[in-house]
């Protein structure tokens, strides 16, 4: 594997925007900070990845179920939620060179760490809701927000969700969706963005059972990365948090080692009763929950898990990227480096790439792209020779190579690549479908 430096970084966001993973938003115009496109590749992977969550959080759950909500919600909500009152970040704006700093980032809080100045601004709070409005007329009445965390919907709609699906406590709701923050300093490419995706689950739960379900998320999450997304265990780490909110029991971070430090990747909170009797509070709805087994009536306690969907194609990215450049020349190619993404088959954005050896095989070849394309994310390459189309793939992580040649028309048999290996095996078109089904299981 390459030693993860900070020059990963810079080549990782050359690669994705070379192959059409991530670029910036509205680039033709100089771009927009903090906002990013996904490409083709880009957009194929984050479908990948949220799937993947959305099918151990929620699909094989009987006790987890899901929800999408709008984006702009009651503006109450985010009275109730606290967020228009305190979610923000102490900022600070240089005179000299007008670079705005978080302070609780800044390695010397006196001194701008763009010029070195220390005429700064005394430090103000900088609220990082997005603001818009509803209707037609742009006045404080109208004011809306954008939704900073896709989990209050959940809390608000949580009777209906409840009635609807017939749950019973203890159990959970899931959503992902956009959420935006005004960050001050968007940084480390999709690291810190000011428009993202959030994958969250809040789990409802009778009090005194909440550090069990708390232990068991936390369990379930670690368990993901290091099964389904192959993290090793120096990639990942759990840190505990020493000072928790007045409602919370327990709170921790699932963090990963980019190429830039130890970065959070997901929160699995103990929220107490905080959210549900907030909304209880700001709605004047009673949000109670009827035990019928207990015989009482009790405001549910959550515990939650809190991921990015862009953190975690991030590091699924730099877990992936690796350089080598021994083992080329086998393939006829000169010995170059060949850049490569050991991303988990799961969440590659293409799963096998069908190559016929010349074009004269095209049509039977792109039979069997078509047969396998409804099974799998696939793409048909006949164009350079085999070795240039082999490093296009191991470029974007696709697995399986399947070179599709002239014995083939006699054998019924394909020969099948293996990005990480580098080794062929030669298996029948009537097989092929369940060994890549296994290699993505
Ligand atoms: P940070 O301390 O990094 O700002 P946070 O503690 O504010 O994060 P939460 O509010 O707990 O984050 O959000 C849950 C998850 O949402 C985070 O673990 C992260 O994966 C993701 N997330 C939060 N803010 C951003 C952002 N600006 N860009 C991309 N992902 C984000």
């Amino acid at each position: 594997m390459a030693e993860k430096n900070p020059d990963i970084m810079e080549k990782i966001v050359s690669l994705c925007k070379r192959r059409g993973f991530i670029f910036q938003s509205s680039e033709i115009y100089g771009g927009i900070n903090g906002f990013w496109d996904y490409g083709p590749y880009g957009v194929a992977m984050k479908k990948a990845v949220e799937q993947l969550w959305w099918k151990e959080m929620v699909q094989t759950r009987s006790n987890v179920v899901g929800l999408d909500s709008t984006v702009i919600c009651h503006p109450r909500v985010w009275k109730a939620s606290g967020h228009l009152d305190k979610f923000g970040d102490m900022m600070t704006d240089c005179r000299d060179c007008k670079a705005r700093h978080r302070v609780d980032q800044m390695e010397d809080p006196t001194k701008c760490s763009a010029c070195g100045s220390k005429n700064l601004t005394p430090p103000r709070e900088f609220n990082l809701m997005m603001k818009t409005y509803v209707g037609p007329v742009s006045d404080e009445d109208h004011v809306a927000f954008l939704r900073a965390e896709t989990c209050q919907p959940i809390f608000v709609d949580f009777h209906l969700i409840r009635v609807a699906s017939r749950q019973k406590l203890p159990f959970g709701i899931a959503q992902i969706g956009k959420a935006f923050r005004n960050e001050i300093n968007p940084r480390n490419f999709i690291f810190r963005s000011r428009e993202f995706t959030q994958m969250e689950m809040e789990f409802f739960c009778a009090e005194e059972e909440s550090m069990e379900w708390y232990n068991y998320w936390r369990e379930q999450r670690i368990k993901y990365y290091k099964e389904k997304l192959q993290f090793k265990d120096d990639e990942i780490k759990i840190h505990d948090h020493d000072t928790l909110a007045h409602y919370a029991k327990a709170a921790l971070d699932i963090e990963f080692k980019f190429p830039f430090g130890w970065g959070e990747l997901e929160g699995v909170h103990h929220r107490g009763i905080w959210d549900m009797s907030r909304h209880q509070e700001f709605s004047g709805q009673n949000l109670e929950y009827f035990d019928q087994e207990k015989n009482r009536k009790i405001v549910p306690t959550v515990v939650e898990t809190s991921v990015g969907a862009d953190r975690t194609i991030l590091a699924l990215l730099c877990h992936a990227y690796d350089e080598d450049t021994a083992e080329t020349k086998k393939e006829g190619m000169d010995e170059d480096t060949r850049i490569v993404l050991h991303l988990p088959p799961a969440v590659a954005p293409v799963q096998v790439a069908i190559m016929p050896l010349s074009k004269k095989l095209g049509e039977s070849a792109e039979k069997l792209y078509k047969d396998l394309a409804r099974k799998f994310r696939a793409e048909y390459d006949e164009t350079g020779s085999i070795g240039k189309r082999y490093r296009r793939q191991d470029e974007i992580g696709t697995p399986f190579c399947v070179t599709f040649d002239f014995d083939t028309l006699n054998d019924q048999a394909v020969t099948v690549r293996n990005r990480d290996t580098m080794t062929q095996e030669r298996v029948g078109i009537d097989a092929l479908a369940s060994y890549i089904e296994k290699a993505v299981e």
